[in-house]
């Protein structure tokens, strides 16, 4: 881990040189994730280009609310994590954009409310503990030192680690990703690829303009579009869309709630936003939003006046909408499916906070570097076996 550390602080923010063997990559999917492995491979000396059939940030990255959190059941996603907090956490102070973004580490509270939850974070503790993550049990008079109104009756333990926390302007954090990459003599062409073909050592991309670009190599960053796109190649990818919703408020000046509040048991989470919204999850919410929304709401504010009633009267009239790429273990699928052909897709609900190291990893493997410890956990080729670990904190 020390070593990719290393490899993080030490290349960010430095120009592009070129590389040698004059390589061309090409990158599907403007999204976060797409965005940091054209950073990093233009950092790498590696020219890139990427292909983003809408626009930056169109897919999950424009959503997700900028959650980085170091606790995770599984040993990949906490040490992939733990180096991409790292990264985050002088984003500021390493790249000079027009977009800032401040990582605030304000911390999460996975609230028990039942055993089976608090043994399972007993287990979680262990795994992190191991990837050097510092999180800590609490007693629920502690978790209530940390979000004054929670109701202790309901809750029989809980999961904290400070130096979990948000993003003050998420999508600010995409467009910098964006910004650097055309700094660094990359383009970023809006339009859509239709399909992926082999030409002798190199590629070709059929696009949607009509035109075709050939490559030397692929990476696959469209989310669970990427199954469509490789499946014609014989790539058969695990990758289902799920559907997740966040409910926002107004804008509210005074303070509620500091650190993010997870109530596994009851499928709710809770956090007032550096912007001064409140973002509160129905995290079992089903269903078409018209028809299903007044019953997510009433559910959402049966566990607000049980378990934090400061929010019991705070109105959320913004519905989000966004897609979960999940793959069945809950772990990204970050791989060389074939020669110069990648994939970096699945990421399960967590994928802004990973997407530095996966930018990273990649960029490495085009240098023949050694990749990080983490690298097989994320294989494609992991689902050939049956399951032998399933991440249990995604939330
Ligand atoms: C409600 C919600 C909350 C979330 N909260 C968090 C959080 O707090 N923290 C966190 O880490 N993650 C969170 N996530 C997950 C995170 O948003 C995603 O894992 C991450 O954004 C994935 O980035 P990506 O670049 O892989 O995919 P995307 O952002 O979906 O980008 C894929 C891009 O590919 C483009 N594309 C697709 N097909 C093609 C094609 N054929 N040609 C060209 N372009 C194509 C799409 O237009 C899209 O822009 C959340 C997600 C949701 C929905």
């Amino acid at each position: 881990m020390n070593r990719m550390l290393n490899i993080l602080s030490g290349e960010m923010g430095r120009k592009a040189s070129s590389d040698p063997t004059g390589r061309r990559c090409s990158v599907i999917g403007g999204g976060v994730v797409g965005l940091s492995v054209a950073l990093h491979l233009l950092e790498s000396g590696v020219d890139a280009t990427v292909f983003e059939r809408a626009g930056v940030g169109a897919g999950a990255s424009g959503v997700q609310p900028g959650g980085v959190r170091q606790q995770w059941g599984t040993r990949a996603n906490c040490l992939m994590a733990r180096e991409s907090s790292a990264f985050y956490s002088d984003f500021p102070s390493r790249y000079e954009t027009v977009a800032r973004a401040r990582l605030e580490r304000c911390g999460y509270v996975f609230l028990a409310t039942e055993d089976r939850s608090l043994t399972q974070f007993q287990k979680n503790l262990v795994v992190q503990h191991e990837a050097g993550v510092p999180s800590q049990l609490l007693e629920p008079d502690e978790a209530a030192a940390l979000i004054p109104s929670l109701n202790t009756d309901l809750v029989v333990g809980a999961a904290y680690c400070a130096e979990d926390g948000y993003f003050d302007r998420p999508q600010a954090v995409v467009e910098a990703f964006a910004e650097i990459v055309a700094r660094q003599g990359g383009r970023i062409e809006i339009t859509g690829v239709r399909r992926i073909s082999r030409n002798g050592s190199s590629w070709t991309l059929n696009l949607e303009d009509g035109t075709s670009y050939n490559t030397d190599a692929v990476v696959v960053a469209a989310g669970s579009d990427s199954v469509s796109l490789l499946s014609p190649l014989g790539h058969d990818l695990p990758i289902v869309q799920e559907a997740r919703y966040l409910f926002y408020s107004e804008h509210i000046q005074e303070r509620l709630i500091e650190p993010l509040a997870i109530a596994v048991d009851l499928g709710f989470a809770a956090k007032h936003l550096a912007d001064g919204r409140v973002l509160a999850s129905d995290l079992h919410a089903a269903g078409e939003p018209d028809i299903d929304q007044g019953h997510w709401r009433r559910r959402i504010r049966d566990v607000v006046v049980d378990l934090l009633p400061v929010l019991e009267y705070v109105p959320l009239p913004i519905i989000a909408p966004g897609y979960y790429d999940m793959t069945p273990d809950g772990r990204p699928i970050v791989d060389m499916l074939d020669d110069g052909l990648w994939v970096a897709a699945g990421f399960s609900g967590h994928g802004f906070m990973v997407a530095p190291v996966v930018g990273a990893m990649i960029a490495k493997a085009f240098r023949g570097e050694e990749c990080p410890p983490w690298t097989e956990s994320v294989s494609a080729s992991r689902f050939a076996a049956p399951i032998s670990e399933t991440e249990a904190q995604v939330i």
